[in-house]
């Protein structure tokens, strides 16, 4: 098994050209990558890899006068590079690593090769996800891997980060990630993409011997903690840009469909959730399961991307993988799951929630939004001495929330007769229903409301509520943690009695809550009885989870900027749509953290899926954005709107819909109201 390192050099970088030559510390930089890759001993060969332009013959000189192997290659289709490098050295597993990280740390890279291999992945690295500093970053990965990818890949990005491919297929090509013991270091950045991350690599040369460790650096940084302002910087800029404006091959869904006949010979449905399963999508045209996920980008088992506009169906406040919940998770793991007792932790959300959230004087926790609703209708019934229900949106599975949806097989008609629907917005249906009720003798415990908008019709129901002793709950499990950092309630300055909060109050970890008026919430204890509990609803890692959640959504102001970016969006659909002459079929609601799109039918409906995902947008009636979604993530969803307004108009100019959609109408309608 022969292992080599490709270290990639070039001088004509865009950002900062001629900077792998410059003297750092008295020697060129790439000196440094060099002289790490010598000392780790499970490599047998360095190479440095260049292209083969003129301009870059100072590399290759620099190489031959100092005993360095050098391989010269395209300069755009780096892919190519690499292999004809890892081929005419006949390596059977590649490390990649670039001459920008004049820091890489010999320790860590050996650590990644023994990785990988005892993990037998395809592919290993530290930077999926980044938690070494940026300049750490190690790639590791097989040549028959290297050479699919080489076969394959034909995206730009894919010809120009050499293990794109390999990392995007990982259905096909299993990763393993190397993960830095000490948490928080991807903030940091001892990377050379420009100026300012020369004069600090600079800074950070002039105080280290040779072969540094990335604790030496640790160490200098914690003496002089300002050099880390000479750089700030994004991580990856430069990629994340070119996967925002590159044309897409055609998306195919062989392995999803493959994938989908295994699932339904033991999963009704082949999905464990409803509005993640096949019916949700255009039939044979779209992504049925996915492999990983980052930031706003979702990847499905056929190594094809997508920026995504679904976030697990909202519970994705913060971006995929996010580093603080995600590390919370990680040091809670290490003191346990589950426990005997309760533990600070319950105390410290309940408080928490207390601090942003209006009417929560006291919480309850649960590990689904149907806990937590169900919850609060059993509360209002103890407390009003009533049984009826009125509702308007979904609130989950439960025989009382579905009652009155035409998918309500298996709920006794006893119970159908206690939940009514009512119109959103619109008094008139409460009270009407209200007063069919009286005629009968039935008395209302709880009107149950999803918060969405309009703050005159939810102020018109505190008043109504109040004059009719009724419960007012609002089902926050979407709007929680999205609208606001204290819900809908707060946004709209109107109090209920109870609250229910699930989705991205934990960045995607499974938890829920029920808050409310001390005055009701305490009937769950002696002496009022009404039983509410769950062995899991105390289930640490999420506990923690969503605490990490909210204060980081507190401190970065996220929910501030999903409603900038929601706003512009969509101002900007609405304005697409205009200018495609297609806007009296499509109707843009709700608020900017989750814009809501009608279509006046399911053919144009489903055109509109097929397209966005063609577009590399995987959406499916909302645009439910997260704190990840930056401007390359923006421009993609914008060129994808563009593109799939542009199709439905010229459909419907030319008659031709059935064509282009085939027989793949999306069959699963919204849940239709029936009582
Ligand atoms: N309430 C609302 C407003 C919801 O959107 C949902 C789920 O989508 C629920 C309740 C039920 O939550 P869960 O699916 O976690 O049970």
């Amino acid at each position: 098994m022969k292992t080599i390192a490709i270290a990639q050099a070039r001088m004509g970088s865009t950002r900062f050209p001629g900077k792998v030559l410059m003297d750092l510390g008295g020697k060129p930089m790439l000196r440094w990558t060099i002289n790490a890759l010598l000392s780790v001993p499970s490599i047998d060969e360095v190479v440095l890899a260049t292209s083969a332009l003129t301009a870059d013959n100072p590399i290759h000189k620099y190489c031959f006068e100092n005993n360095i192997s050098c391989f010269r290659g395209s300069e755009d289709d780096v892919l190519d590079r690499f292999y004809q490098c890892a081929k005419y050295h006949s390596a059977d597993v590649i490390l990649r690593l670039t001459c920008d990280c004049p820091f890489l740390d010999s320790r860590v890279i050996e650590e990644v090769i023994q990785l990988r291999e005892v993990t037998n992945a395809d592919y290993a690295s530290n930077i999926d996800p980044p938690s070494y500093p940026d300049g750490l970053d190690v790639e590791c990965f097989t040549f028959s891997a290297l050479e699919a990818a080489w076969n394959e890949a034909s995206r730009p990005t894919d010809r120009d980060c050499v293990p794109q491919y390999i990392v995007r297929n990982r259905a096909r090509f299993p990763a393993a990630n190397l993960r830095c013991p000490i948490p928080g270091l991807e903030k940091e950045r001892w990377v050379c993409d420009t100026e300012a991350d020369y004069r600090f690599c600079h800074e950070i040369a002039k105080r280290l011997e040779d072969d540094p460790s990335y604790l030496n650096i640790l160490a200098i940084l914690k003496r002089e903690p300002e050099l880390r302002n000479i750089n700030p910087g994004v991580r990856n800029e430069r990629f994340y840009e070119g996967l925002a404006t590159e044309l897409l091959p055609r998306r195919t869904f062989t392995r999803s469909h493959q994938l989908l006949d295994r699932a339904v010979q033991t999963i009704p449905f082949g999905a464990q959730t409803f509005s993640k399963s096949h019916i949700q999508f255009p039939a044979g045209r779209a992504p049925l399961y996915v492999t990983h996920a980052d930031g706003a980008r979702i990847f499905d088992v056929d190594g094809n991307d997508y920026v995504d506009l679904v976030g697990a169906v909202l519970p994705v406040i913060l971006g995929y993988r996010d580093q603080d919940v995600d590390d919370a998770v990680r040091q809670q793991l290490d003191r346990g799951i589950s426990f005997s007792l309760a533990t600070e932790l319950e105390v410290e959300l309940a408080e928490l929630l207390k601090k942003h959230i209006p009417c929560a004087e006291m919480t309850k926790l649960g590990k689904s939004g149907t806990d937590v609703t169900t919850a609060a209708i059993r509360l209002a019934r103890a407390y009003t001495g009533r049984d009826h229900v009125l509702l308007s949106g979904y609130h989950g599975w439960a025989d009382w929330s579905m009652a009155c949806t035409d998918r309500n097989l298996g709920i006794p008609e006893d119970v159908r007769k206690l939940s009514h629907r009512i119109t959103y917005g619109e008094p008139k249906s409460v009270i009407d229903r209200e007063l069919v009720l009286r005629r009968k003798g039935c008395d209302i415990a709880a009107i149950i409301v999803e918060p969405n908008d309009n703050a005159d019709f939810l102020r018109w129901l505190r008043q109504y509520c109040d004059e009719h002793g009724i419960v007012l709950i609002f089902d926050e499990v979407i709007t929680g943690f999205r609208y606001s950092m204290g819900g809908a309630q707060k946004l709209f300055g109107v109090t209920p009695d109870l609250a229910t909060f699930g989705k991205a109050m934990a960045n995607g970890m499974p938890i829920s809550a029920i808050c409310g008026k001390r005055e009701i919430m305490k009937l769950m204890q002696p002496p009022g009885n009404i039983f509410y509990s769950g062995t899991m609803f105390g289930e640490a890692l999420s506990i923690a989870a969503s605490i990490a959640c909210i204060n980081k959504l507190e401190t970065t102001k996220a929910l501030d900027k999903i409603w900038e970016a929601g706003d512009v969006l969509s101002r900007s659909i609405q304005m697409m749509a205009d200018n495609h002459g297609i806007s009296g079929h499509i109707k843009i609601g709700g608020q900017p953290p989750r814009t809501m799109l009608n279509f006046s039918d399911d053919k144009i409906r489903t055109l509109f899926m097929q397209e966005m995902i063609q577009g590399g947008v995987l959406i499916i009636n909302s645009n439910n954005l997260s704190a990840s979604h930056g401007k390359p993530e923006l421009q993609r969803i914008y060129t994808a709107y563009d593109q799939a307004f542009s199709a439905i108009a010229g459909c419907l100019l030319r008659g031709d819909i059935d064509q282009r959609i085939g027989n793949s109408t999306v069959s699963a309608a919204p849940l239709r109201a029936t009582a």
